[in-house]
C-alpha cells in the first residue's frame, strides 16, 4: 500500500490521468474486439463442423432415400415384367391352341388323326419369338415330343419323360401332371440356352395347356432375362435420371454377386463380381451383400477408381434388397465429390465469416477512434479536476503550515515568556525587592559556594558587612519612605565600585554583605574604603549626609561559615564602636 502510494506521486498521477484513459480505454476495446473476433471464429469453426456433419448426414440420407425408391421401382418393375411375361407366354400358347383347335375341327372329318396331327404340327412350327429363342412345343401324355425347336429337332418322336432341368427336376413329368390335373398352368424352370455357354443356366417361365383331342399339351416358354432386358433398359433410364448427380452411381447385383446393371458401367454386365476387391484388398461386394442382409442398414466404405476423376477415391455405398427378388440395389457417393460440394458451402460460410470479421474490425476501429476522442476529453476533464483538487490541497496545506508556524511562534513566545517569568521568579526569589541586590537567602548559598570553591582551589576571598550609620534618625526625621529611598540609593552607589564576580546582598533591614572572590584584604579594603568615601560624598535627595560603617575579613582555609560571619559581624561592631564611617579589618 505504501509502495503504491509512493509510486503514485502527484507527477505520476497526472501522467496516469493524462495518458491512462488513452491507453486503457482503447486497450480494453481492443481486447473486447479480439475476444469478439475469437468468439466469432469459434462459432465459424463450430458451424463448419456442424456443416460437415449435417452435410454428410444429408448426403447419406439422400442416398438412402434414393436407394429405397430404386429398390421399390425395381421391385415393381420386376413384378410387372414377370406379370407381363406370364401374360405373353399364355397368349402365345392360347393362340397356338386356338389355331390347333381350328385346324383339328376343319380337318378331322376329311383326314386321318395322324394327318391332322401333322397339319397342326407343321402350322405351329413357324411360331417362334425372340430369334427362335421362344417357340411352341407339343408333348403327349406319354412324354413323347411332337414339336420341338429346330435345335432340339432330334427330340421329336422320342420319349423325353426323363428330361431334367438344371435343378434336376423332371420338368416333362411335372408338365404332364399339371396338364392332366388342371388342364393348364405355369412352371418356372432353369435351362441352358442355345448358342450360350452350356455351364450357365437361365430361369424361364413355361405355360402349358392340355389339347384333349390327342392327349397332348401345348406349351411355350420364355427366358426371364430376355424379358427383363427390356425392363432393365427402362429401369436404367429411370435410375440414371434419378442418380444424375455427377459422380453418384448405382448398381444392381443379385445375391450371388452377379452384376445385373450399373450406372457407370463399372464392370461388364452379367459378370460375377463377388470376388471384386478394392485397392486395399477389401472384398467390397461381399461386404455390400452382408450389409443388405443386416437389419440395420449401414454404409460400406471402400476405395476405388472414380471414373469421373480417374483417381482412386474413397466412396460410401448403401445397399438394399429388392423385395421378392434376389436383387440388391445400391448407390453411394465419392468422398471427394462430397468434399467438393462441401468446399463450396465452406466458401460461402467463409465469405460470411470474412464479412462478419470485417464488420467487427470496422466497428472496433470506429469504437477505438471514438474512445480516443472520449478519452482525450475525459483526461482533460480529469486533469482539470485533479489540478483543482491538487491546488486546493496545496492551499490548505500552506494554510496549515502557516498556522503551524504561527502556532510554533506562539509556543516559542509563550516559552520565552515562561522562561522570563521563571527567570523573574528566580530573580524575585533571590533578590531583595527594594534595592534589587541579592537577598539573605541567596547570600547564604553564595557564601557556602564561595567557601567550597576557595577550599577546592586553595583560594581566599573577602567578606564585607556594612551598616548605615544612624539610620534610625533618617527614618525618624524624614519618614520611612525616604529611608527606603536612601537604602536604594546606597545600593546603587555601592554597586558602582563592585566587580561582576562580587556578590552584593542585603542581609538585614539596613545591613549589607559583599563577597569578593579571589581578593586579599589589601585589595578588598581598598574597594571598601572607596565605597565608604563614595557613600559619604554621594548627594542624597532630601538628606544632607550619610555614612556607613564596615567590617572586613578574609576567609581562612577550612573556616566555618558561621565563624566567618561572626568575625565580620564583630569587625562591623568594632567599626561602629570606633566612631562609625570607618572600616575595621577582622583578621587577626
Ligand atoms: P547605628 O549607627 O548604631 O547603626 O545607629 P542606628 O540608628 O542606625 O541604629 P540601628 O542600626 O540599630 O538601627 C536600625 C534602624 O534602621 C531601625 C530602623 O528604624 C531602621 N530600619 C531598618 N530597616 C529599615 C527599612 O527597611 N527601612 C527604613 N526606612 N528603615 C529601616
Ligand atoms: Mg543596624
Ligand atoms: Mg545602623
Amino acid at each position: 500500500m505504501k509502495s503504491l502510494l509512493s509510486f503514485l506521486s502527484e507527477k505520476r498521477l497526472i501522467s496516469l490521468i493524462t495518458y491512462g484513459p488513452f491507453i486503457f480505454i482503447p486497450f480494453i476495446i481492443t481486447m473486447v474486439s479480439f475476444f469478439t473476433l475469437h468468439v466469432s471464429k469459434l462459432q465459424y469453426e463450430d458451424s463448419l463442423d456442424d456443416m460437415q456433419t449435417v452435410y454428410v448426414e444429408a448426403q447419406k440420407n439422400r442416398v438412402i432415400s434414393k436407394v429405397d425408391i430404386a429398390a421399390k421401382l425395381l421391385q415393381y418393375k420386376e413384378s410387372m415384367t414377370k406379370e407381363m411375361l406370364k401374360e405373353k407366354v399364355k397368349n402365345r400358347v392360347d393362340t397356338a391352341y386356338a389355331i390347333a383347335k381350328n385346324l383339328y375341327q376343319q380337318n378331322i372329318d376329311t383326314h386321318t388323326r395322324k394327318e391332322v396331327q401333322k397339319i397342326i404340327i407343321d402350322s405351329l412350327r413357324p411360331l417362334t419369338w425372340n430369334d427362335g429363342e421362344s417357340f411352341i412345343f407339343i408333348v403327349d401324355f406319354n412324354g413323347v415330343a411332337h414339336l420341338s425347336p429346330s435345335y432340339l429337332r432330334h427330340f421329336e418322336g422320342r420319349d423325353i419323360l426323363d428330361l431334367k432341368d438344371a435343378d434336376k427336376r423332371y420338368i416333362i413329368k411335372e408338365e404332364i401332371a399339371l396338364a392332366k390335373e388342371k388342364g393348364y398352368g405355369y412352371l418356372w424352370d432353369t435351362f441352358m440356352r442355345e448358342d450360350h455357354d452350356s455351364s450357365k443356366q437361365y430361369s424361364q417361365l413355361a405355360y402349358i395347356k392340355k389339347f384333349d383331342d390327342f392327349n397332348w399339351y401345348l406349351g411355350s416358354a420364355e427366358y426371364l432375362d430376355t424379358a427383363m432386358e427390356e425392363m432393365q433398359k427402362h429401369a436404367l433410364d429411370i435410375l440414371q435420371n434419378m442418380f444424375l448427380h455427377q459422380s453418384e452411381y448405382f448398381f444392381v447385383i443379385d445375391k450371388y454377386g452377379n452384376n445385373i446393371m450399373n450406372g457407370q458401367n463399372l464392370f461388364p454386365k452379367n459378370t460375377n463380381v463377388l470376388a471384386l476387391k478394392d485397392v486395399d484388398g477389401k472384398e467390397l461386394i461381399k461386404e455390400l451383400i452382408k450389409s443388405s442382409n443386416s437389419i440395420k442398414p449401414y454404409f460400406v466404405s471402400y476405395k476405388l477408381r472414380n471414373p469421373v476423376t480417374n483417381k482412386i477415391e474413397e466412396k460410401f455405398s448403401y445397399v438394399k434388397k429388392v423385395e421378392g427378388s434376389d436383387w440388391i440395389v445400391g448407390s453411394g457417393f465419392y468422398y471427394n465429390e462430397y468434399n467438393k460440394k462441401l468446399e463450396e458451402k465452406v466458401l460461402v460460410l467463409q465469405e460470411m465469416y470474412k464479412k462478419q470479421y470485417k464488420t467487427i474490425l470496422t466497428f472496433s476501429f470506429f469504437l477505438i477512434v471514438l474512445s480516443l476522442f472520449a478519452s482525450y476529453y475525459l483526461s482533460i476533464a480529469l486533469k482539470k479536476r485533479f489540478m483543482l483538487y491538487s491546488k486546493e490541497i496545496r492551499d490548505k496545506n500552506n494554510e496549515l503550515m502557516n498556522l503551524n508556524a504561527s502556532l510554533e511562534q506562539i509556543v516559542l513566545q509563550r516559552t520565552e515568556e515562561l522562561n522570563q517569568a521563571y527567570e523573574d521568579m528566580k530573580e524575585i526569589a533571590i533578590k531583595d525587592s527594594l534595592t534589587q541586590v541579592y537577598n539573605r537567602y541567596y547570600f547564604n548559598d553564595a557564601l557556602l559556594s564561595e567557601i567550597h570553591r576557595s577550599d577546592r582551589y586553595n583560594l581566599t576571598f573577602s567578606l564585607c558587612m556594612f551598616d548605615l550609620d544612624h539610620f534610625k534618625e533618617v527614618n525618624d526625621t524624614y519618614g520611612h519612605d525616604v529611608g527606603d529611598m536612601v537604602l536604594k540609593s546606597i545600593a546603587e552607589v555601592v554597586k558602582k565600585y563592585l566587580r561582576k564576580s562580587d556578590v552584593f546582598a542585603r542581609v538585614g533591614g539596613e545591613e549589607f554583605m559583599i563577597i569578593m572572590p579571589k581578593t586579599t584584604i589589601r585589595t578588598s579594603s581598598k574597594i571598601i574604603n572607596r565605597i565608604l568615601i563614595g557613600v559619604e560624598e554621594h548627594i542624597f535627595e532630601k538628606i544632607e549626609h550619610l555614612t556607613i560603617s564596615a567590617g572586613l575579613v578574609t576567609y581562612k582555609a577550612k573556616e566555618d561559615k558561621d565563624e566567618l560571619i561572626k568575625r565580620v559581624d564583630l569587625a562591623l561592631y568594632n567599626a561602629k564602636k570606633n566612631g562609625r564611617n570607618t572600616i575595621v579589618l577582622g583578621d587577626d
